[in-house]
């Protein structure tokens, strides 16, 4: 089975996280040397097929990261998304909203970071959030988050049906390894400006949010979309399965170089 299918949450299913573990390697059962030397090869090929979907101008990608505080996404993003050209890819923080992004309706900050053709987003967070965080610390009325997950499969599919693959992933971490990664930011102060006393305050919820997550991926997870748990506490793992996952993706999309209307044969390059 490929790593795709060893991950993905199947539609309608709710992944139980209680049992999957996060230091499982599911799929390899090499090392963490030999984990990154498939990264490097993942590597290249992503970053040919960035070329080619550049090219094409046809299709676009959108990479969708979530997990707990201290879960590795930052992480991720410099280990396996900087195979992209940065020209042609963006990577948008989505926080707090702001008092205008407020005034809006939830998708109105997100809608406006998604990929155009031949261009990859990766979303550090994103409009999962208003059903996770907002729905675990109650800040919007049951009434209003419980409509959301119909509201986002309808956005992804829109999206999905102009062009744009969307490949969603979760960082599952286990809450012994959030504390050793929490500590080791208090340990070391060039850490502290990434400290915030909310993340406690999220530590605390903890089973609040992995249900929020839970039923998040039940209810989105969807053959256009679907939702990836990628055991994370192996920082090696989490990069070499989101490698292979986003290989796997671009294979399918198989971006075609445009064909050239000129001759290029006759080309003469004057002196
Ligand atoms: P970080 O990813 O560490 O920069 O933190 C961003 C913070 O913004 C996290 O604590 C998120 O929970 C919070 N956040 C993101 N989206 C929303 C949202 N829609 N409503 C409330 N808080 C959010
Ligand atoms: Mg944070």
């Amino acid at each position: 089975m490929s790593f795709g299918e060893l991950l993905r949450t199947a539609p309608g299913t709710k992944p139980d996280f209680a049992a999957i573990d996060p230091t499982s390697t599911p799929g390899f059962d090499g090392d963490k040397d030999a984990a990154r030397d498939r990264l490097k090869e993942l590597r290249h090929e992503l970053t040919s097929f960035q070329e080619r979907l550049w090219a094409e101008q046809g299709q676009s990608l959108l990479i969708v990261l979530q997990a707990l505080d201290a879960g590795g996404k930052d992480g991720l993003i410099r280990k396996v998304i900087t195979a992209f050209n940065p020209q042609g890819t963006r990577v948008t923080g989505f926080g707090v909203p702001t008092e205008e992004e407020l005034r809006h309706d939830f998708l109105w900050r997100v809608h406006a970071a998604v990929p155009g053709e031949g261009r990859i987003g990766v979303f550090n967070r994103s409009h999962y959030e208003d059903v996770l965080v907002v729905r675990v610390k109650e800040l919007v009325p049951k009434s209003v988050w419980e409509k959301r997950y119909e509201q986002i499969n309808a956005f992804e599919a829109t999206l999905a049906a102009s062009g744009t693959r969307i490949v969603k992933l979760y960082l599952h971490i286990s809450r012994d390894e959030q504390r050793e990664r929490f500590q080791k930011r208090l340990d070391n102060p060039d850490k502290h400006w990434k400290w915030s006393s909310g993340d406690l305050e999220t530590r605390d919820r903890w089973d609040d949010f992995q249900s929020a997550y839970a039923d998040a991926m039940e209810r989105c997870s969807t053959v256009h979309a679907p939702w990836f748990v990628v055991p994370a506490n192996h920082k090696w793992y989490r990069d070499l399965a989101v490698a292979e996952i986003l290989v796997e993706a671009a294979r399918e999309m198989d971006p075609q170089w445009p064909e050239v209307q000129e001759d290029l044969s006759a080309v003469v390059i004057p002196d």
